[in-house]
């Protein structure tokens, strides 16, 4: 936990201080003061090749001085947004991680950015430290907003706070498949809801059989570890309007008899990204103490290849009454998903949102760093603005009505397979015959709920993509 709080220029000391810098070099009030007492920094940003681009940090020494003893510029680029702030404070904190107390001057670049500076320095400090004999997390104990006000100070908090929400996803994320069985996940999702006094319902393999999760129970069967079903209730006084939030939770997927490869097995652990983003942001937003009721719901099961799995040519029936013919079993998360969204329609909220890493379709059509955003004409509104605010890059797919025919089936109401062009769609389209008439938003985040290396406030592997999104979304309708 970073603590953040205000203080003058004038005698202020800490171990270092961040300072933005513009494109062309253009320091702040600050950095032009700390030029003028270090008359050697412009000779080493020349050397260091730094001219306030996006994404670059110099990292100087404050020698005599100034009462820092490292100095970081923090490059903004030619037009600084609140975005570039958060990422340069993000980069700063990742350069700065044996410093305790850090002084930045970044909330004074952009109007309205001081809630950047905390969720930046926060995501930026992010380590997964715990599987290492010699542990070596970051430092930063204090960010001190140079001339900030109090109420800058609280915004940054808040913006901390959130990003306390994206690091515990990404330690869900980061966590080994071996330690984080569907029962020991839901027993993470039961502290939580002790911590904030949250509703829980927790339903285990009798019961997912007896609710008729046919859907979860069939990708569940070649595993040893049973498995469970997570519904998080958050129901504040006084809130009128109501959010479900649905996540995919694949503790691991070996594909079942589809089998992977072994290369395409390496990070499948990760395929617990959505109801990761879900447990961390209902979390995030009881500790917000935000007026709108929200529901989280996670079906979470491995996908194994045991000798009770599910077979291609098998059908099961999900939730809602609706049957889909599992031709590959390495399309599982729609599975899970139908009964998810199902139980999530049942309760009538006024917006349904899943997170999934769901296809590698949505990778190749936009890369992997930008989620594809699915769903009916409001709620998909409502998510992209809310994406857009938080700082996640998302982008809007169509959910043809033509393509329905791509996963007809021979022998039950769909499959779960379609043709290989358009798979992320195809996979959208099955998801919609679950959600009723409840405006409805998905999310593949098959692409940027991983990193495949570190970059300003994303660290290499979970990335905690979404917990922004929900929590963005739930105060826009609290
Ligand atoms: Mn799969
Ligand atoms: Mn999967």
């Amino acid at each position: 936990m970073i603590e953040f709080r205000a203080a003058a220029s004038d005698g202020l000391t800490a171990d270092a201080i961040v300072v933005g810098v513009g494109e062309g070099r253009r320091f702040d009030a600050t950095g032009a003061a700390l030029s003028e007492k270090m008359p050697w920094l412009s000779a080493h940003l020349d050397e260091a090749e730094f001219t306030g681009k996006v994404g670059q940090v110099a990292v100087v020494p404050g020698g005599d001085a100034v009462p820092y003893r490292k100095v970081a510029l923090a490059g903004l680029g030619p037009a600084p947004d609140v975005e570039q702030v958060r990422r340069a404070a993000g980069g700063a904190a990742r350069s700065l991680s044996k410093s305790v107390t850090v002084a930045t001057s970044l909330h004074r670049a952009v109007p309205a950015a001081a809630e950047a500076v905390g969720g930046g320095f926060v995501l930026g400090a992010y380590t997964f430290t715990r599987h290492k004999t010699e542990k070596k997390p970051s430092a930063i104990a204090t960010v001190v907003l140079i001339e900030g006000t109090p109420a800058e100070v609280a915004a940054a908090a808040i913006g901390g706070l959130v990003g306390d929400g994206v690091n515990l996803a990404r330690d869900l994320i980061n966590e080994p498949a071996m330690e984080k069985s569907p029962a020991t996940l839901a027993a993470r999702a039961t502290a939580i809801a002790t911590e904030f006094g949250l509703g829980i319902r927790i339903l285990d393999e009798k019961q997912i059989v007896a609710e008729r999760l046919g859907g979860l129970r069939g990708v569940s069967l070649g595993a040893a570890n049973p498995p469970r079903l997570v519904e998080l209730r958050y129901e504040p006084p006084g809130a009128t309007a109501f959010l479900a939030v649905v996540g995919k939770g694949i503790v691991f997927d070996s594909g079942g008899l589809s089998l992977k490869t072994a290369d395409n097995m390496e990070t499948m652990k990760t395929d617990m990204s959505g109801a990761a983003a879900v447990f961390a942001a209902i979390r995030t937003i009881a500790a917000l103490r935000l007026t709108v009721k929200v529901v989280g719901i996670a079906p979470l099961t491995e996908n194994m290849p045991g000798g009770a799995a599910m077979r291609p040519g098998d059908v099961v029936r999900a939730r809602n009454g609706k049957t889909i013919e599992v031709l590959n079993t390495d399309a599982e998360g729609r599975l899970i998903l139908a009964d998810g969204l199902s139980l999530a329609a049942e309760q009538k909220p006024d917006l349904i949102l899943d997170l999934a890493t769901l296809t590698g379709a949505i990778s190749i059509a936009l890369g992997e760093k930008i989620a594809g955003l699915f769903g009916t004409e409001d709620a998909v509104e409502a998510v992209a603005g809310a994406a857009a605010a938080a700082g996640e890059r998302v982008w809007r797919m169509p959910l043809p009505d033509d393509y329905r025919k791509n996963i007809d089936s021979d022998v039950a109401d769909m499959k779960n397979t379609g043709t290989r062009y358009g798979g992320a769609i195809n996979a959208a389209l099955l998801l919609k015959e679950f959600v009723g008439d409840v405006p409805w938003a998905h999310l593949d985040i098959a692409g940027p709920a991983r990193a495949g290396e570190a970059e300003h406030y994303i660290a290499k592997g979970g990335t905690g993509f979404g917990v922004r999104t929900i929590v963005e979304l739930a105060r826009r309708m609290g």
